[in-house]
């Protein structure tokens, strides 16, 4: 039997210290400066100490608190750039979260020269994958299956791993992904260090943390947000007009991005289709959806050209989104932990957050549990008090167009970015995000020249080559 030595800490000692009191590289050291990491987040603060002392390590903490950094660190210390050979390796949900995380790591590893980190996910091909494994990499981030897959075709070799990273973990159990993760540890070195990240700690993870760790330490951040920052209100429904109430809520504050929580995926689509009744522009995700269509969808939401994603707990797990002015609780969650993550996502950075409430008298008892852990008194609010702009439709200020062609045409964001502003003669300010992925690009641009930016690009070139290009709008 493993035991555990739990450190439960509400953020604590080193928080907000800088990262230079820690046994890292100077190099390394510099570079966190010129990425002005200048202080250690809480997880960062209470876990590096841990790892960087060799030990293993169970983090729960949410997302958004610098959690990559705090699993990279430890891993790039123990790793040798001159051996070639796979050191470390880190297991992730979705190709999403893979993807982020090493660009986090390449960030990081900016330090020394020569630092391979590759990306192994589903959704390409194999033999890319291959090739690249051949040339040598010290850091691979991946899937479960398709970490697999590599390991069973003998492409993938583990017997240099130092360092195993299960990120997301509760995440990779929600998807099934507990016999792969089994697989794939069971072919790691007895002698490693393992780090486990994970929003929540459902069973499956102490049955995790007993097979596959050493003695792990457990870290817990329970979260406090900044009061100041988020502005949380309750209003009282019944359950009959609960969905018509969102968007009222959405009408009075007329926040530009919403994340809409949902108990269930059919409560989702209920919701989906009341927004589109009221002309509201409102997308969803969920587990069914192709790779494809989840990038669309969070690709229109974050560079601002839908106004409300609505999800499941589960859909919105990992997401990361830098501007979000509001969250609703179109339903009460029974788990206040649970209510204080859904609402942690607003009121980030500098930006003030509203967080909006509806409850029916069911969901008495957990607003007190809500109330209790927050330690705060409800706002409670009128909806019949809540002015409608009625007149002026809610409309996101962006649209986004679709480019067929992407990273396999080699397409860059300068170059879209370059074919808007040169020849057909839009502004830098009236241009957006742009996302390359591997068949498409996506470029949001402010509404009222989208029509305009369809036309110019259509009869235009980019890189040189005549491009379909359509608005997402429906
Ligand atoms: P998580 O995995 O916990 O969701 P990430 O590791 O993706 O969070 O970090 C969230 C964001 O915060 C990233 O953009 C990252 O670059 C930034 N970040 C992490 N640690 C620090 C720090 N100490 N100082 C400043 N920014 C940081
Ligand atoms: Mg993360």
């Amino acid at each position: 039997m493993t035991k555990t030595s739990p450190i439960i800490s509400t953020p604590t000692k080193n928080v907000g210290e800088s990262f230079n009191q820690l046994p890292l590289a100077p190099a390394m050291l510099a570079n966190l400066q010129q990425l002005e990491y200048l202080s250690m987040t809480p997880i960062q603060a209470t876990s590096l100490p841990i790892t960087l002392a060799g030990h293993d390590l169970i983090a729960q903490a949410k997302t958004g608190s610098g959690k990559t950094a705090a699993f990279a660190l430890p891993l790039l210390t123990n790793l040798n750039p001159r051996r070639f050979a796979v050191q470390a390796m880190v297991l992730c949900p979705t190709r999403e979260l893979a993807d982020q995380v090493t660009q986090e790591i390449r960030r990081l590893a900016r330090f020394a020269d020569n630092i391979k980190i590759l990306s192994l996910v589903g959704g390409s091909t194999m033999r890319p994958q291959r090739d690249s494994l051949e040339h040598g990499a010290h850091i691979v981030v991946g899937t479960p299956g398709r970490i697999m897959d590599h390991l069973e075709r003998g492409s993938l070799k583990l017997d240099a791993l130092n360092t195993l990273v299960l990120d997301e973990a509760d995440r990779m159990l929600d998807m099934g992904f507990y016999d792969d993760i089994a697989f794939v540890v069971k072919q790691c070195p007895a002698q490693r260090q393992t780090m486990l990240f994970s929003a929540t700690y459902p069973d499956g993870i102490a049955r995790l943390a007993r097979q596959f760790m050493r003695d792990p330490q457990e870290v817990k951040l329970l979260e406090q947000h900044e009061e100041s920052k988020i502005r949380q209100r309750f209003y009282k429904v019944d359950n009959e007009n609960r969905l018509q109430a969102v968007a009222q809520l959405l009408k009075h504050y007329r926040p530009v991005s919403t994340l809409a929580f949902c108990n269930t995926k059919q409560q989702c689509r209920s919701l989906l289709e009341v927004l589109h009744a009221q002309g509201i522009k409102a997308l969803t995700l969920n587990g069914d959806m192709e790779q494809r269509e989840r990038d669309q969808v969070l690709i229109q939401f974050a560079n601002r050209s839908c106004s409300v994603l609505v999800a499941t707990d589960v859909a919105a797990r990992g997401l990361d989104i830098e501007q979000l002015e509001a969250v609703i609780n179109v339903d009460v969650t029974p788990d206040p932990e649970i209510h204080i993550h859904r609402i942690g996502r607003t009121g980030r950075a500098d930006e003030d957050g509203w967080a909006l409430n509806l409850c029916s008298p069911a969901d008495r008892n957990r607003i007190i549990a809500i109330a209790q852990m927050m330690h705060i008194e409800p706002d409670w609010q009128d909806l019949e008090a809540l002015q409608s702009a009625a007149d002026t439709p809610l409309v996101p200020p962006m649209v986004t167009l679709q480019i067929l062609g992407g990273r396999k045409e080699k397409i860059r964001p300068g170059d879209v970015l370059g074919a808007l502003t040169g020849e057909a003669g839009f502004t830098r300010e009236q241009i957006g995000k742009i996302t390359v992925t591997d068949m498409s690009t996506y470029v949001a641009v402010v509404r009222n020249i989208a029509r305009q930016a369809v036309k110019k690009l259509s009869e235009g070139k980019v890189k040189g080559k005549t491009v379909k290009v359509r608005a997402l709008e429906d």
